[in-house]
């Protein structure tokens, strides 16, 4: 089978609606809340969705407290389809697996252009692309930014956000928390260091009001196999204050556009 080279490629649509690019079931909740729950049209794919392919425990979920990742997977879909609901929003699910069940099934990580033809048959096309930065290192999250820097310099419009709760683990940085150095500030250097282009501290800067903050936690506590672990002792999203705030950096032909930072 042959399929048409036009959906082997994202196609560039300036008037398509944006496309949230969200490496597992909750990132994009996690990171684009903002966008998200705004009224303009938006599309959410998650890329790494699929189940093992036979019974398995990943050692996260494990952690999670399940018993078995293919009855976790699907379980994992249904609280994400139930928070982006609330949301009004549903999501394309592309059948790769992550990382975690990868390792465990010895299967080689995809290709970006395997990648790229998934999210191609799934949306077509996209106005503008948003993807996690890899703050945190997470190959999964990793791979998605790469796809998006692929895109961006065949001309897409690119959004690279803060990777939520990874990214505040050290706090928020100086530049955005104002209270001192912070160690996040050499964290987001370190995992930012190899994005071309992109400036750590010239990231944009939403600050979410204390209404909109309160709304991310309360649809962030719907998925609840992971809220617990990802809030963990220091209380990561729970704690006040620790859902302020969401950045990005604009990659891509637009991405000039954006200096001065809209808060230093
Ligand atoms: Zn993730």
């Amino acid at each position: 089978l042959r399929l048409p080279a036009i959906k082997r490629r994202l196609v560039h649509d300036a008037a398509a609606p944006p496309v949230v690019l969200s490496p597992h079931f909750d990132d994009a909740v996690l990171d684009c809340f903002a966008l998200l729950s705004a009224a303009a049209p938006v599309r959410v794919v998650n890329v790494f969705a699929a189940p093992p392919r036979q019974r398995c425990l990943t050692d996260w979920d494990h952690t999670c407290g399940a018993t078995d990742s293919v009855e976790w997977t699907e379980r994992r879909r249904a609280e994400d389809g139930e928070a982006l609901a609330l949301l009004g929003r549903a999501s394309a699910d592309l059948p790769f697996r992550q990382a975690s069940v990868r390792e465990l099934e010895n299967e080689r990580p995809p290709s970006l252009r395997a990648l790229e033809r998934a999210v191609a048959l799934a949306v077509g096309s996209a106005g503008e692309v948003h993807a996690p930065a890899g703050i945190g290192g997470h190959a999964d999250h990793e791979l998605v930014r790469d796809l998006a820097l692929r895109l961006a310099r065949r001309g897409f419009p690119v959004r690279l956000h803060a990777d939520l709760p990874y990214a505040v683990r050290g706090g928020w940085p100086s530049w955005i928390g104002g209270d001192g150095p912070s160690a996040a500030d050499d964290d987001w250097r370190r995992f930012l260091r190899d994005v071309p282009g992109l400036e750590p501290e010239r990231g944009h800067v939403i600050v979410l009001s204390e209404e909109q903050a309160e709304a991310k936690v309360r649809t962030l506590r719907l998925y609840r196999t992971q809220f617990e672990q990802l809030d963990g002792e220091e209380r990561l999203l729970s704690r006040p204050g620790a859902l302020a705030y969401e950045v990005s950096w604009r990659v891509g032909p637009e991405a000039a556009e954006e200096a001065p930072p809209s808060r230093r």
